[in-house]
């Protein structure tokens, strides 16, 4: 009897054209979000390439979510294929959405282009190559394995790249990610094709507004700058923040080696006259500057606590400088995440990673966060990793890439790790 392991990387192998094609067709649909471009044909492409292969295939709209309008829908796809007995179910959860262009690509960044080993193009790395993989994984394991037991889903979820809440969070809260449906979760975002992800720093973004008076911009001691207030705060944070942020290291194995350690991004900062009005400014003291800040934060710190270092500057500015005043607001909160490297799913892909590989895999933590946190928090699903190909650094920058071989060794990984999953054997 031909192992069944051996005859899926075989026939992953034989359509290594079949994987950059499908690769090729998936970054052609322009799924740029926001403002969430293409969302239902790519969707509707995904569900009639599993319809074909045999999967039951749904469509579920996120409706009245952030960004959710008829000429924007947020269309998700998830198609199901039930084995021949009673089993677990495995499920591979791609986001179909792409970051915005930016510029400085030296090709067309939605013509897919194949070269040296490579497709090039937006989303190929981040990560429509680690769903072609998923889906070419499972299409070999299903014919090498017909009878296999328990069921495979794979679905293409939408604005992962603006929080997910239209995408993994909507199918969760209706169920889709919970026990007894699904029970093991590979998300095939670009971590590498010989790492294990196990989950992520956590996130906290906030606005911050000062204000001052509106006066005469040449009677500026008339008004109040809020300008300038906010540069008190900028300042503030150069002398005690950004310090004591880097001074915080983690026992989480976060790549790259940077990101081991608090940090916090400024995100925008506006204040005045708006930046699009095109003509000569009027001459006013602005009264209001908003900031935005994208902190980031490790295992062994509290989000209270995280707010509180802000807070604690903002006061002491309150204390000590004339006229400052200010209010804050949360925009978005994400604890951190890190399942159990010991689990079931995180021990089935390592597994793969040293059949495919010959060698132990590593594991990691994302510095950035992705939809494994509505599995956990939402689908109390906890046995979940990221697993791709694709080179994380690669993922938003122009000429994103992913390599051929790749998504082929990265594939068969995949398919090596439901094997495991599904019938209990390595
Ligand atoms: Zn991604």
């Amino acid at each position: 009897m031909t192992d069944p392991i051996e005859a899926t990387a075989r026939s992953i192998a034989e359509r290594t054209d079949e994987l950059v094609a499908l690769t090729v067709d998936l970054v052609r649909f322009p799924t740029i979000n926001p403002p969430g471009e293409a969302y239902a044909p790519c969707a509707e492409y995904i569900g009639r390439r599993m319809q074909a292969s045999g999967f039951e295939v749904s469509y579920m709209r996120g409706h009245d979510t952030p960004g959710d309008t008829d000429a924007y829908p947020r269309t998700n796809v998830i198609a199901r294929l039930e084995g021949k007995r009673l089993g677990p179910t495995v499920h591979f959860n791609s986001h179909i959405d792409v970051v915005e262009v930016g510029h400085d690509w030296s090709v067309d960044p939605f013509e897919a282009t194949v070269r040296d080993g490579k497709v090039f193009g937006r989303g190929t790395c981040d990560m429509k190559g680690g769903l072609a993989a998923s889906i070419v994984a499972v299409e070999s394991y299903i014919r090498a394995n017909p009878d296999f037991p328990g069921a495979i889903e794979v679905s293409g979820t939408v604005d992962e790249e603006s929080g997910g809440i239209g995408g993994v969070a909507y199918l969760a809260s209706k169920g889709l990610f919970s026990k007894p449906r699904v029970d093991h979760v590979i998300i095939p975002e670009p971590l590498n094709k010989d790492r294990v992800c196990l989950g992520h720093r956590g996130v906290w973004w906030a606005e911050i507004e000062t204000r001052g008076e509106i006066a005469h911009g040449s009677m500026p001691f008339a008004g109040d700058c809020a300008v300038r207030h906010m540069g008190a705060v900028i300042e503030a944070f150069e002398r005690d923040l950004f310090p004591a942020l880097a001074a915080k290291r983690t026992k989480m194995p976060v790549v790259p080696d940077g990101a081991k350690q608090s940090t916090m991004n400024i995100n925008s900062i506006h204040g005045g006259m708006s930046d699009d009005y095109t003509g000569l400014p009027s001459a006013n003291v602005p009264d209001s500057c908003k900031l935005v800040i994208d902190r980031r934060f490790l295992i062994e710190e509290q989000l209270e606590e995280v707010k509180a270092e802000v807070i604690d500057i903002l006061e002491g500015l309150k204390a000590g400088r004339p006229k400052f005043d200010y209010s804050i607001t949360d925009v978005l909160e994400v604890l951190p995440l890190m399942t159990d490297k010991d689990g079931p799913v995180a021990q089935a892909v390592s597994d793969g990673i040293r059949h495919v590989f010959g060698r132990e895999p590593d594991y990691v933590i994302s510095p950035g966060t992705y939809d494994q946190k509505h599995i956990a928090r939402i689908g109390h699903l906890h046995d979940c990793v990221a697993y791709g190909p694709g080179i994380l650094d690669l993922a938003h920058r122009p000429d994103e890439f992913v390599g051929i071989d790749d998504m082929v060794e990265s594939a068969t990984v995949m398919a090596h790790a439901m094997h495991h999953l599904l019938t209990g054997r390595s």
